[in-house]
């Protein structure tokens, strides 16, 4: 089940789905983080994979501006997808991280 809220660098993140594609601007997006609300939201106008690697990718941005890192959209989409592919298949790793 998708969290609701997520504990990012000592806030609580809401995390909000939205059956549709998200509006940004001018664009279409699966999903978006809005430091100022601490809100990210995510479609779920996908495949369960795919919204898993968004919600991380998300979480990646959620770093970024927290600690004003200034990374790129690219570097954003790598580490969210090595970040995704790493705990998703070492699940030995995520549990115990939640130790
Ligand atoms: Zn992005």
């Amino acid at each position: 089940m998708i969290p609701k809220r997520l504990k990012i660098l000592g806030k609580t993140w809401k995390v909000k789905t939205v059956a549709k594609r998200i509006k940004i601007e001018d664009t279409e997006a699966l999903g978006s983080s809005e430091i100022e609300h601490c809100k990210i939201q995510l479609s779920t106008h996908m495949d369960e994979q795919q919204q898993k690697d968004t919600l991380l990718h998300e979480v990646v941005h959620a770093i970024d501006d927290t600690l004003a890192l200034g990374m790129t959209e690219e570097q954003v989409l790598a580490l969210g997808a090595g970040l995704y592919q790493v705990l998703s298949e070492n699940k030995k790793l995520t549990r115990w991280l939640g130790e």
